[in-house]
């Protein structure tokens, strides 16, 4: 789902230029392209925690901590 590496960019909650990103929602349009949203770590565990959350977002949140540790450092 994830390529290895650090997915720097803009979170898509706070709005904020980060490093470290996580996967937190693929957007289905039906038709057209969809796309997939990505947010920073403290908002992605918020997001975690919502109703919204997709089920496997533990694991990306997981990788994308991994990746923030092995390339930080
Ligand atoms: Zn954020």
């Amino acid at each position: 789902m994830q390529s290895e590496g650090p997915n720097p960019g803009t979170c898509c909650r706070c709005d904020l230029p980060v490093r470290h990103r996580a996967l937190i929602a693929i957007i289905e349009t039906g038709s057209g392209p969809g796309g997939s949203a990505y947010a920073c770590l403290p908002c992605a565990r918020d997001y975690a925690k919502t109703s919204l959350a997709p089920e496997w977002i533990g694991e990306t949140i997981a990788h994308a901590e991994a990746m923030r540790i092995a390339f930080d450092e």
